[in-house]
């Protein structure tokens, strides 16, 4: 029960919006519940009518109180339905002309028929009208994730596998959908038609009901106990399935290099433990599920059987008999159907906790509520006592640095130096442990996300294409840019020629991450989504890093072109892509070593000058 309202509360902000569809759903479900009973008492009235015997109710003269005026009600609501199909079915007496016997006859075929689809009617409805609410709900619930997740800042996403979020999304919320479509409408559905079997079989025999719904109790223990296994093992099974997730990510965006190093049988055995864990907790979940209708239906026979022997004893008349077997039969498919509710519910809370974590989780970076509009940068980036640490390894520390308009300003330093962080801090993909960034005077974190990023456009040496067309794909650099605008970047950028040559030129589509290009295309896509962006400031991370000596001319000459008119901040751990800079400083384990002019520095006998031999450079004096 704790389960059914833990889930009500979390899925009612998203049902809320859809709340009128869902009470039409609801009313239908009782109306599906109530039409259950209509069975019991068809089935008694069809058979008295052939077999020419009509008994009378047993249960008339028992209760007494409102429970008895309740009763007087649903024996007159039998009784008017009596009357009405007394017209349609065969009479009890068979004395009839023959017109009359021929509707009789096509009522008698008919007469089940109909309440099968009156029931099947209702039925669907609620089950449409559910799908409907639950997939809409859904579908906002996702989007809930997206925009919060979206807000999160870069180290949330680094410190977790990327098989952690498509989990969420395909299981975590997946339990969620399965629980609100099928667990929801039968926790609707199914307490009526359990409700109003009953009511009809108390109707129609009270005392064989309650010898009939002796056992009915006992068929909750292992609903219950069941239950608690299934949840167990399934969130062992959200475990696995997440490193699954990863894994597949992990290999298959990696497979050139599991190929170079002919790793697929590494790679393989990962895949065989994962698998084999995964099927074990998947087969113990099947176990406790599957066993939960025999075990009902075993504690229901056992009822069932209790009964025949009372009836035996008895002595009954055949249509009763009939009428109420349907009942009990019918009366055990609620119980199942109840039972089942539990494994959605159970299923539904893991996923309901794991999307409840993530909504939980809250920027490291936040945006003032009172942000500032940053202006357009017109004097200095500086950079004020500047410190920083990813939890306790301080990257950056004593900091201070200042960046003019028009200024060209390259960053060095060994790999760990404390570089990319530089950049993730400008950004604001973190906030400085210490110290402040200010632009134009201004802290950046009074400014809004937006205002300030505005100003960047960033070149890394990961270049993202997204499976779009190639005009969407450098359109990412400023989303409302117009076609000229496009075109103009991709010239300046160098792209132009070869995205005409591709077989549908701009309206391309790249493919995921871009693979139908090469590493320098994809690269002067990235340079042409940073021209089209007009940013004033541009922000290069070892753009030209990862590509060979005939890419990185054509890139370079696109990225020069990129530079004029910008303020320029440029990290490169290759020093030859660093010449035409107006200042250099050299990083070593986050602190400022060395500064000059590449001249000076090459000159200098530092650590630039022994990197620059390193790479073959000479002074060019
Ligand atoms: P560089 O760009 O100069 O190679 P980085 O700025 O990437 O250096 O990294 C500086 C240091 O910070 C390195 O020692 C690196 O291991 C560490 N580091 C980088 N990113 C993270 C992170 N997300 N969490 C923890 N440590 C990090």
């Amino acid at each position: 029960m704790g389960n059914i309202l833990d889930i009500l509360k979390f899925g009612w902000p998203y049902l809320r919006k859809y709340r009128h569809r869902l009470a039409v759903a609801i009313v239908l479900g009782i109306c599906f519940g109530l039409f259950n009973a209509s069975f019991v008492w068809g089935t008694k009235t069809l058979f008295e009518r052939l077999g020419g015997d009509k008994s009378p109710p047993v249960a008339e003269k028992t209760a007494t109180g409102s429970i008895g005026d309740v009763q007087k009600f649903l024996l007159h609501t039998k009784e008017t339905a009596d009357e009405v199909v007394d017209y349609w079915l065969p009479p009890f007496d068979k004395e009839t002309n023959s017109i009359d016997n021929f509707r009789r006859m096509v009522g008698a075929i008919l007469f089940l028929p109909m309440l099968v689809m009156l029931r099947g009617a209702t039925g669907y409805a609620t089950g449409y009208l559910m799908g409907w609410v639950s997939e809409n709900a859904i579908k906002d619930l996702k989007l809930d994730i997206h925009k919060k997740l979206q807000t999160l800042s870069l180290g949330y996403f680094q410190h977790r596998e990327m098989g952690g979020q498509t989990m969420l999304f395909n299981t975590g919320v997946g339990a969620v959908w399965r629980c609100l479509y099928c667990g929801f409408s039968d926790l609707v559905k199914e307490p009526f038609a359990l409700l109003s079997i009953i009511v009809a079989l108390l109707i129609l025999d009270w005392k064989l009901t309650i010898v009939g719904l002796v056992f009915l109790p006992l068929t909750i223990g292992p609903v219950i106990i069941l239950g608690r296994k299934i949840r167990k093992q399934s969130e062992i099974a959200y475990e696995k399935g997440e490193d699954q997730d990863s894994l597949i990510v992990e290999v298959y965006s990696n497979i050139r290099l599991i190929k170079a190093y002919c790793l697929e049988r590494l790679q393989q055995k990962r895949f065989e433990k994962l698998y084999q864990q995964l099927a074990r907790a998947g087969i113990k979940r099947w176990q406790a599920k599957e066993i939960v209708n025999p075990a009902v239906e075993f504690l229901a026979m056992i009822g069932f059987g209790v009964l025949l022997a009372y009836i035996f004893w008895e002595g009954r008349s055949i249509p009763q008999l009939i009428g109420f077997m349907t009942g009990m039969i019918m009366l055990y498919q609620p119980v199942k159907k109840l039972a089942g509710i539990n494994t959605y519910f159970q299923e539904a809370v893991v996923g309901a906790n794991m999307v409840r974590d993530a909504m939980k989780e809250e920027p490291a970076v936040k945006e003032d509520s009172a942000a500032l509009e940053l202006k357009e940068f017109s004097e200095e980036i500086k950079f004020e006592g500047l410190e920083f640490s990813y939890e306790k390894k301080a990257v950056l520390q004593n900091f201070d640095f200042k960046i003019s308009k028009g200024m060209k300003m390259g960053v060095v330093g060994e790999s760990g130096a404390g570089k990319s962080t530089l950049v993730s801090l400008l950004l604001r993909f973190y906030d400085p442990t210490k110290g402040r960034i200010a632009i134009d005077g201004t802290d950046i974190r009074d400014v809004s996300f937006e205002s300030l990023r505005k100003q960047m456009a960033l070149v890394s040496q990961e270049v993202v294409i997204f499976d779009q067309t190639v005009s969407e794909n450098i359109a990412c650099g400023k989303l409302n840019a117009t076609r000229e605008e496009l075109i103009d970047a991709a010239k300046a950028a160098n792209a132009h020629e070869f995205i005409e040559g591709l077989p549908e030129g701009y309206d391309t589509r790249l493919g995921e991450q871009g693979t139908r290009l090469s590493g320098g295309q994809r690269q002067r896509i990235a340079i042409a989504r940073a021209f089209v962006r007009q940013a004033p400031i541009l922000v290069l991370d070892e753009a030209t890093a990862s590509l060979d000596s005939k890419a990185e001319a054509e890139v370079q000459a696109a990225i020069d072109r990129l530079e004029q008119g910008r303020t320029v901040l440029c990290v490169a751990h290759r020093l030859s892509t660093l010449q035409k800079m107006d200042k250099i400083i050299v990083l070593e384990q986050g602190r400022v070593v060395e500064s000059g002019s590449f001249e000076e520095l090459l000159g200098a006998g530092g650590i630039f000058s022994e990197m620059a031999a390193k790479q073959g450079l000479k002074t060019t004096d």
